[in-house]
């Protein structure tokens, strides 16, 4: 039995675990991300990774590499490319330093990438061969294995579906695009609308739930209001719907995959509006293609996502020797 250190990096926190080549998490640790001070992500990930592999040659269990997912696009070399909540990663290649420190090869993938690594090798796509993970969190990312292989794209950009337009001339996306799904279906999209409704005259529900100060109202704070019967609030929610159905249609028709899980912070809210999700992506989507496709919404949980980034090292020590992601 040989065991794999997986460190999920998140903006906020980063948490490391030892996971058995089962999936299952034996040890698990966590830590703000940026708790030494600003831009202080990598030292955190060194830190959380030495630590799992101390405590794992302490409880005996033979760590064979480190998989870590990160909140970025990473080209097929391991480099990070921009990343807006870790910034201090942009630009670097952990593997290299990490893995000479720890005498261990260190593989580094999108933090979605890894996640639908770990939902097809452990959770919610074991058996199927084709997989669409789409992860609604603070931003919106997805994932897609097809045949047991991630899809990156020529330049680490596969699977970018949170930025795949829904409304032509939708709002403005910080990614400098327009009309994105991440602008209506993500949590930073959804309490953007959110405090701009408080603003206004007709946002008075939304304003009275953040104690009158529309700067506090957030995406929870939308869907909270939405289900007790606002009607602001539910046009936002609403509009997150339709715009999350789309996707889905455009995923079903696209790639018609076995599976897609549907997870992140945002997922929980999702889950009692998932009749009409699948009544939107129904008006969108082939019947038959839609009727193949099994749909879960999975609550997010950092044990999902550390087991995603220990598939990864696993799915990695399973192909070439030269590979070229890894070190030493
Ligand atoms: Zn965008």
């Amino acid at each position: 039995m040989r065991f794999v250190i997986g460190v999920d990096v998140g903006g906020t926190t980063t948490a490391a675990g030892v996971v058995s080549e089962g999936g299952e998490v034996l040890l698990e640790e966590q830590s703000p991300t940026h708790g030494d001070g600003p831009d202080t992500s990598g030292a955190t990930i060194a830190r959380l990774a030495t630590a799992m592999s101390r405590r794992a040659a302490e409880e005996r269990l033979p760590v064979a590499a480190v998989g870590i997912g990160v909140p970025a696009i990473v080209d097929a070399a391991g480099r990070i490319g921009e990343a807006h909540h870790v910034a201090d990663l942009t630009g670097q290649t952990l593997g290299p330093a990490l893995g000479a420190r720890l005498g261990l090869p260190v593989f580094v993938d999108n933090d979605v990438n890894a996640l639908a690594l770990g939902e097809w090798t452990f959770g919610a796509g074991k058996g199927a061969r084709s997989l669409v993970v789409l992860a609604a969190g603070t931003g919106f990312g997805a994932g897609i294995v097809l045949d047991g292989r991630v899809v990156r794209g020529a330049a680490g950009f596969g699977g970018e579906l949170g930025h795949v337009p829904v409304k032509f001339d939708g709002r403005a996306c910080w990614c400098g695009g327009r009309g994105c799904l991440a602008v209506y279906a993500s949590g930073r999209g959804i309490g953007e609308a959110g405090r701009a409704a408080a603003a206004a005259t007709a946002g008075a529900g939304l304003r009275a739930a953040a104690g009158g100060d529309p700067a506090r109202v957030t995406a929870a704070t939308v869907f909270a209001v939405a289900a007790a019967g606002d009607a602001v609030a539910g046009a936002i929610v609403d509009e997150a719907v339709r715009a999350l159905g789309a996707l889905l249609a455009t995923v079903v028709n696209g790639l018609n995959p076995e599976v897609i899980v549907l997870t992140g912070g945002v997922a929980a809210a999702l889950a009692p509006l998932e009749p009409r999700l699948l009544a939107v992506a129904a008006s969108h989507a082939f019947r038959q293609a839609l009727a193949s496709t099994r749909i879960s919404i999975v609550p997010s949980d950092k044990r999902l996502t550390v087991r995603g980034a220990a598939a990864l090292a696993l799915q990695e020590l399973r192909s070439a020797p030269a590979n070229r992601r890894g070190h030493p």
